[in-house]
């Protein structure tokens, strides 16, 4: 068993998934071990059945595309640093409907770039915090901690995870945000004129 637990995680061409979930932690196991991240850019969903999910994934290496790409179709803020370095890292999931299976069709797992634990954990996507420490964090906003009192806190709770003082704040932002459910300041003085 322990032996089992050591083999490095496998991704490769006509592997096959009873299910998209079985797929997401074979990659989830892939990345973590690989120091790499691949996310989904185009699919389409599987309308027959939701265990599959989808009958066509593309997933990209976060450092996949140039640089040049237009920031309108990217979905970046213009003023956001790009990851885009070119890697042509890549993996095509598409569903064979004879085995109701998804199947790995195509994967490039060379990337142009080192990857390194220390990449790895920096990326947004990575650093995110669990359900539980954001539900922490937003206890102790609600007692008007400051981010920089929240942070320790957060650290022992996420272990060795990259966390930024910003990612704290972005938990705080949405709170409140969410706490206004979306209304203007001006509504927010009227209900409580009213
Ligand atoms: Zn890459």
């Amino acid at each position: 068993m322990d032996d089992q637990k050591e083999d490095p995680p496998v991704l490769e061409v006509v592997q096959e998934f009873k299910s998209f979930a079985e797929f997401e932690e074979a990659l989830q196991r892939y990345q973590k071990h690989n120091y790499c991240l691949f996310l989904r850019r185009r699919s389409n969903l599987c309308k027959d059945n939701s265990e599959l999910k989808y009958t066509n994934a593309r997933y990209e290496c976060k450092h996949f595309g140039s640089k040049r790409d237009n920031p309108n179709l990217t979905g970046e803020r213009p003023m956001q640093k790009s990851y885009k370095i070119g890697c042509k890292a890549f993996l095509y999931l598409s569903l064979k409907p004879k085995l109701q299976r998804l199947v790995v069709d195509r994967f490039q797992p060379e990337h142009n770039h080192p990857c390194s634990k220390v990449t790895y954990e920096g990326y947004p996507e990575v650093r995110r915090m669990s359900r539980d420490t954001i539900k922490s964090v937003q206890e102790f906003t609600k007692l008007k901690a400051k981010p920089i009192l929240i942070k320790p806190l957060v650290k022992a709770r996420e272990g060795d995870k990259i966390i930024l003082s910003r990612d704290i704040s972005n938990v705080r932002t949405k709170q409140i945000r969410d706490e206004r459910q979306g209304r203007s300041e001006e509504e927010m003085l009227l209900a409580a004129l009213n």
